[in-house]
């Protein structure tokens, strides 16, 4: 049975027909399980309008009542997770233990976004001149946009929606089309919370929603998560048309292993960080460099717990789910045969993989690559799937080379037991995220996520200071107040009533 997938607009499903729709399979059987709609121009535009006038009337709300709303969300969001985690799964096939997880790191920005009113505090400074004080304030936008990705339908879109909210914007979310239901779900938890109708939105679609959110005029800024041409494209058109943009692109992260690490450590780390979530996270474990002599012993105990690693259905126990498409699938595996073709070595094969699911779901078995050079396809370029390349360096120093030269700075790690080489690579390498014997380095909600180079467009991060800054706009406010005692008629020194 096929359910459809309406837009919530106005603080209720959208009831009109959709023209045009997209397919929503379940990627561990391959059965189509939904219709989306997709929003045309004029959808989107008479959810920006509804969104415009309950934005001005949630950013007059005062910011007690607010946060009240944003405390009831949590507590919702809190209760409801495995119902959310469950959709998830349904949709993307990541296992539940890992769809759980996204919830909870994506409601550590709600629980942030709690203490907005401490964050939203300007400054005061008294008798500037003689009787002239200056404060400044910050203001919500308006009506904000959000893009973000398959990989994370419920986390990414919470590194934004909460400050924006809590700020005293109202939201425009367009999730991705292959699994837009966790968005859906969210929004009915923002309407139990008592947030107004109107504030938070969500309008699915593709190519058409996502250009109208880039050309509105009454959007005033857009958060984007995906790949990197889609963001370069995102970043350019938005800021084309007068927008804030920040946008998040894809990644090529390196795991950098000292010939001093903790060699049980580093392989736990590598496979975990490798092949969670089948790779298809933009923190994932792509490439270990492996200060030699360090590659043969750590590549022995990577393989043997690659070996017990079951991969199947995420909701009946499996540890490692599907690719989100066929298409997707054939597309990773497709860079499995250039790395062979290109003269890698394949220590794992994953192309063959017999996976623990009913039907014909879009598996591919966690691979592994020895011998990988910088000029083949399976280094340079994101795979976003559950494959594993080692390069073998000779020192420290050519290893940070590497990671430097590449255009991609999402995130990294190092491995090893010297202080003093963790502290120089935290200082040497070009990289937005950084681990020391973590494998996948997310900030937590009160720092700011984001990479460098081609893995972000802007130059503001997601959540933390740099979420608050980037929902809100500065004013600086410079006043004086006639002295009472200074002029004939005395009407008082004025109180806040
Ligand atoms: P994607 O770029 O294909 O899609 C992202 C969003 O853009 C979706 O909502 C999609 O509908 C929209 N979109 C796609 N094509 C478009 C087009 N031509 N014009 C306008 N909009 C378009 O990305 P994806 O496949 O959903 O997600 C995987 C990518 O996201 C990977 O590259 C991954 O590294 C990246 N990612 C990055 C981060 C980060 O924090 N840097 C986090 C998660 C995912």
């Amino acid at each position: 049975m096929t359910t459809r997938i309406p837009h919530w607009i106005n603080g209720a499903p959208y009831q009109a027909a959709a023209e045009r729709t997209g397919d929503v399979f379940n990627p561990a059987t391959g059965d189509l399980s939904g219709k989306v709609d997709f929003a045309s121009t004029k959808v989107m535009d008479e959810a920006v309008a509804i969104a415009k006038t309950a934005g001005k009337a949630w950013a007059a709300t005062s910011l007690t009542k607010r946060i009240e709303v944003i405390f009831k969300f949590r507590e919702i969001l809190n209760n409801r997770k495995s119902e959310l985690a469950a959709i998830i799964t349904a949709e993307h096939g990541k296992v539940l233990s890992d769809a759980l997880g996204e919830v909870t790191r994506g409601q550590e920005v709600v629980e942030f976004a709690c203490g907005i009113p401490h964050l939203l505090k300007g400054g005061f400074s008294e008798s500037v001149s003689t009787g002239v004080d200056v404060y400044s304030i910050r203001q919500p936008l308006g009506v904000v946009g959000i893009i973000s990705p398959f990989n994370f339908p419920a986390m990414v879109p919470m590194w934004f929606f909460p400050i924006a909210i809590a700020a005293g914007n109202a939201v425009i979310i367009k999730p991705s089309e292959k699994d837009p239901s966790a968005q859906n779900l969210i929004a009915q938890m923002w309407k139990e919370a008592g947030l107004p109708d109107g504030v938070f939105n969500v309008v699915h679609g593709d190519k058409e929603a996502v250009d109208r959110i880039l050309t509105h005029p009454d959007i005033k800024s857009v958060s984007f998560v995906g790949s990197t041409p889609i963001a370069k494209y995102i970043y350019q058109t938005g800021t084309t048309n007068g927008k804030r943009v920040q946008a998040l692109g894809g990644a090529k992260n390196h795991m950098l292993v000292l010939p001093d690490a903790d060699l049980d450590l580093t392989a736990d780390a590598a496979v975990n960080a490798g092949f969670g979530s089948a790779g298809e996270r933009c923190m994932a474990i792509s490439v270990i460099v492996a200060v030699e002599p360090v590659a043969d012993e750590l590549i022995k105990r990577i393989v043997t717990r690659m070996q017990s690693i079951k991969t199947g259905d995420g909701s009946k126990g499996s540890d490692m789910g599907p690719l989100i498409t066929s298409q997707h699938r054939d597309k990773v595996k497709s860079y499995i045969d250039a790395g062979v073709a290109a003269g890698a070595k394949l220590v794992v094969d994953g192309r063959d993989v017999v996976a623990d699911s009913t039907g014909s779901g879009y598996f591919l078995g966690p691979t592994l690559f020895d011998d990988v050079k910088t000029d083949m396809t399976i280094y340079t370029e994101e795979i976003f799937g559950p494959v594993l390349s080692v390069v073998r360096v000779k020192s420290y120093d050519e290893g940070l080379k590497l990671i430097n030269d590449h255009p991609y700075g999402n995130g990294t790690a190092i491995f090893t037991n010297d202080g003093g080489a963790g502290r120089r690579f935290q200082n040497e390498v070009e990289v937005g995220m950084v681990g020391i014997n973590v494998p996948i380095p997310v900030p937590m909600a009160y720092y700011s996520f984001g990479g460098w180079k081609n893995s972000l467009f802007g130059d503001t991060h997601a959540h933390g200071m740099e979420g608050i800054h980037f929902f809100t706009r500065g004013k600086v406010v410079t006043s004086r107040w006639l002295d009472p005692s200074h002029g004939g008629i005395n009407l008082g020194f004025p109180t806040h009533g």
